[in-house]
């Protein structure tokens, strides 16, 4: 089990849900369109933002945002300590740094020491592109350098008496991101947030996301997660909030167990289950429905369904745990079903 992170009034370790982030991409110190993007993510389901410090102003800025939007806010600072400090001296919840870029040792201390004093969280955010030193010169450009420099950072934040320490390992690379991840969870028991950075944008983005967040995610691994899309932040919300139901770490949603259709069905399979999927989409408790195409594997396939239909020579059945129950004419299937689903939503 992880340890328990305090991020504004987010919890994230030790069992909590899982958080989902994103980050904007709108100039920081542009207040009014920052939080606009927050609050659009806000509505879709984001429980952390993180906004870039850039600049003096990015780091002012972020006192105002505060004021008006309801979920945590992380200052994400690269190279310069000082607006570290200022970001949270501005009331930034969270900071997310990567040790490895800030330029001395004295000045790593003195922002630790500003985030002690005010309460405030660290993430310590190692990329592939920016790792520790001695780490890469020991462990080479591999998922071990990623998670080394890791835990050096650790080593250096426990010495400053600083424990608020939630951590990342990313790569491009899902292989890499999952390993590092894993020898980092075998290591120590700090949060990690977990992403596979710079995914790209399309498809191949959302599955290079799904594989690496889920596969760590079906281990147990990840307190936080974020999706990283070339996209609107709306989307990366959208989708870690899907990859969250794949795996079942939510399971307060109406799941459509569908099959692909094949020559036995007879009836629009396909148009039914998405009219179905369409109907079920705001129910917040965990219930299964299924839509399948023919009585030989549909009930059977689908035996934990709630509630379920499957096609037959011109007649549909329905089906509850796997028993068939009633039986309606195909014509009629879709309005009867969602007649059904009213009963047990
Ligand atoms: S449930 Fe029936 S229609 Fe659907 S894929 Fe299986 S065999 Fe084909």
């Amino acid at each position: 089990m992880t340890k328990q992170i305090k991020i504004g009034n987010v919890y994230i370790g030790a069992g909590n849900k899982i958080a989902v982030q994103s980050m904007t991409n709108t100039a920081t110190n542009n207040v009014a369109e920052t939080v606009k993007q927050i609050k659009m993510l806000e509505e879709v389901g984001c429980d952390v933002i993180r906004v870039a410090v850039a600049n003096q102003n990015d780091a002012l800025a972020i006192k105002e945002i505060k004021k008006q939007i309801n979920i945590p806010l992380v200052a994400d600072i690269h190279f310069d300590y000082k607006l570290a400090i200022l970001s949270v001296q501005s009331g930034a919840d969270k900071i997310r740094i990567n040790p490895g870029n800030i330029d001395s040792d004295e000045h790593l201390a003195e922002v630790i020491e500003c985030a002690k004093k005010y309460g405030v969280a660290i993430r310590i955010g190692v990329n592939g592109g920016s790792l520790n030193k001695q780490s890469s010169e020991q462990y080479g450009n591999s998922a071990m350098a990623l998670a080394d420099s890791a835990l050096r950072y650790i080593d250096f934040f426990e010495k400053q008496g600083f424990f608020d320490i939630v951590l990342s390992v990313k790569s491009s690379s899902v292989q890499k991101t999952i390993e590092a991840c894993r020898i980092i969870a075998s290591k120590t028991d700090y949060p990690q947030h977990i992403g596979v950075t710079e995914s790209g944008c399309g498809e191949l983005a959302k599955a290079k996301s799904a594989i690496g967040i889920g596969s760590l995610l079906v281990d147990g691994i990840g307190d936080t997660i974020r999706v990283s899309l070339t996209d609107d932040p709306v989307n990366e919300v959208i989708f870690a909030k899907e990859i969250l139901k794949a795996v079942g770490k939510d399971k307060d949603f109406c799941e459509v167990i569908s099959c692909p259709s094949c020559g036995r069905c007879q009836f629009d399979l396909i148009g039914t289950a998405q009219k179905v999927k369409d109907y079920v989409k705001d129910i917040k408790k965990p219930l299964k429905v299924a839509v399948m195409g023919c009585v030989v594997n549909g009930p059977g396939e689908a035996k934990d369904a709630d509630l379920g239909l499957a096609g037959g020579k011109g007649k549909v059945v329905f089906f509850k745990k796997g028993e068939v129950y009633r039986t309606v004419e195909s014509n009629d299937v879709l309005n009867e079903f969602l007649k059904e689903i009213d009963f047990i939503k």
